[in-house]
């Protein structure tokens, strides 16, 4: 398996997914693509965006999946529901290539074939033209902090129009970079730290180096950066949310791994494992031409991986603390 050179290809990706002097970003066209098949709607926006259905139970033998539905309740003050759509855009860039991935790789390496440079206004223009626009905006990709600029752009564009009480800014993360840190002003992550209506998750890619390492196609040492990375984002005023992929190899101890990736959180943040979703993982149409992997091993390793997350669960934390609403856990 080829590794890739996550800095090497993090600032590559860069800078083909920002104009920092227009303020705009490469965000992905639907049109055409492998994705747009598993779309439930057609894409949005003029082919830039996707309205996405969230669910709170995307299976029945897991756990609920509460992101961002209840968050999106609460900021949102509306009656919680199964389902929630979200308008999303996707910025046409990552620096990982995750076996599972449902977008298609083209559409994460700022093909121009399918991506266009967009500023904050233009798309907030293109979802306000919108018949019945979700009150929920979620960033996502690609790696949207490949060009962190992305959030505090949108907050403005959001704040100008007088809609930040109105919609809720969600953004995803898969805490591959420091770029968040490396490229913000402090005004900017002022700006994001004091902004009401704006929640975020990151997602941790695997139980161990190797598994990690499967997952992403990344340098198996990363795996601890990404609690690095988490720790810093948790040490400043964001609402955090995480997702966890359970999916690992049939070697693995999963034992031991589990737990252990259990204790790495705890030793951050006692009580962040009630704020992390494990996230099953799917077929999608563009995953079926990806077989440099046994994807029906690594599937299988996450219901073996799920058994001992549910049952560390109920070591860890009282029922009362476990049926808690997971924003309730603890204010941000
Ligand atoms: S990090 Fe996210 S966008 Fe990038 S390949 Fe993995 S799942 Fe896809």
């Amino acid at each position: 398996m080829n590794i890739i050179n996550t800095e090497e290809i993090s600032s590559k990706y860069r800078q083909k997914g920002i104009n920092l002097s227009e303020k705009s970003l490469s965000i992905t066209n639907f049109k055409g693509s492998e994705q747009e098949k598993d779309l439930r709607e057609q894409p949005n926006c003029d082919g830039f965006g996707r309205i996405r259905h969230f669910k709170l139970h995307p299976s029945e033998d897991w756990p609920i999946n509460p992101l961002p539905i209840i968050p999106a309740a609460k900021y949102l003050g509306i009656k919680q529901t199964d389902e929630l759509r979200a308008q999303v855009f996707q910025n046409s860039v990552c620096n990982w290539r995750c076996w599972y991935c449902y977008v298609d790789f083209k559409l994460l390496n700022g093909d121009s074939r399918f991506s266009s440079y967009l500023t904050s206004n233009d798309l907030l223009d293109l979802y306000l033209k919108e018949p019945n626009p979700p009150s929920l905006i979620d960033l996502s990709g690609g790696q949207p902090d490949l060009t962190p600029e992305w959030i505090p752009w949108m907050m403005e564009a959001i704040i100008e129009k007088n809609l930040q009480d109105k919609i809720l800014l969600w953004s995803d993360d898969n805490l591959s970079n420091d770029y968040f840190w490396r490229y913000l002003s402090t005004d900017q992550i002022d700006l994001i730290t004091s902004y009401k209506m704006y929640a975020r998750v990151c997602c941790f890619k695997g139980i161990d180096e190797t598994s990690f390492s499967i997952n992403t196609k990344a340098d198996p040492k990363l795996f601890y950066n990404q609690f690095d990375l988490f720790k810093r984002l948790r040490s400043i005023k964001i609402d955090l949310y995480a997702y966890i992929t359970l999916t690992a190899p049939p070697e693995t101890n999963f034992e031991k791994s589990v737990p252990l990736f259990m204790d790495h959180i705890q030793s951050v943040d006692e009580k962040f494992l009630l704020r992390i979703v494990p996230l099953k993982i799917f077929e999608f149409e563009p995953t079926k031409s990806r077989n440099d992997i046994n994807k029906a091993e690594l599937l299988s390793g996450q219901e073996k991986a799920i058994v001992i997350w549910k049952r560390e669960m109920k070591k860890r934390f009282s029922e009362e603390e476990r049926n808690l609403p997971i924003t309730n856990i603890y204010e941000p």
